[in-house]
């Protein structure tokens, strides 16, 4: 088995680019279906998603659009401490379907943060877009409306996704080695 060094943790292949961009397809596929007409905006969740929405973005047929976003740490000066604000909207999105397209859904505390901030902007909807979902720790109220793979609880690096900034680059899924 394939294995990779990232910092000082070793991980092994776990799923190729090959069987990521067939499931991105067909996951297309039902995209262009179901949101034909819609005039979709993507909204990007950086650093993690910027491979999935390029390759998912290549194969929608549909008009649609994109916008990139990123949640920002800060130290809040409420009680709260660290609150995550997500910055980049520049776009009106009230009235509009907004696919929010995100690498990977673990807790569902991101998601739904993301999903609070959008609201105030008044949508029309707000669907999700996650390459991948770990079912076994996801306990949000919101559907995951489309997803390319359901994992266990195994920490994974690639295909955008990182280990203390690095990694992002493999091409293919590793998982942590246990
Ligand atoms: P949640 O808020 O759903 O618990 O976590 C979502 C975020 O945690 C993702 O956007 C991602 O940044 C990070 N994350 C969760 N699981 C993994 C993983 O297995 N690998 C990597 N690289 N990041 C993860």
């Amino acid at each position: 088995m394939e294995k990779v060094q990232v910092l000082d943790k070793q991980f092994e292949f776990y799923l190729s680019y090959e069987e990521i961009d067939s499931k991105i397809q067909l996951l297309a596929n039902k995209i262009n279906k179901d949101l034909a007409g819609k005039d979709p905006i993507f909204i990007c969740i950086l650093n993690g998603a910027f491979m999935f929405a390029a390759d998912l973005l290549k194969k929608l047929t549909i008009d649609c659009s994109i916008s990139f976003l990123k949640m920002a740490s800060y130290s809040g000066v409420g009680s709260t401490g660290t609150v995550k604000q997500l910055i980049g909207l520049n776009e009106n999105i009230s009235s509009r379907t907004v696919v929010i397209v995100e690498d990977i859904i673990d807790t569902g505390l991101t998601i739904e943060n993301i999903i609070k901030q959008l609201n105030a902007f008044d949508p029309k909807e707000i669907l999700i877009a996650s390459l991948i979902v770990k079912p076994d720790s996801y306990n949000g109220v919101y559907p995951i409306d489309y997803y390319c793979f359901q994992i266990p609880n195994d920490f994974i690096v690639g295909y955008g996704l990182d280990y203390n900034g690095y990694g992002r680059n493999l091409k293919n899924i590793y998982q942590i080695c246990k």
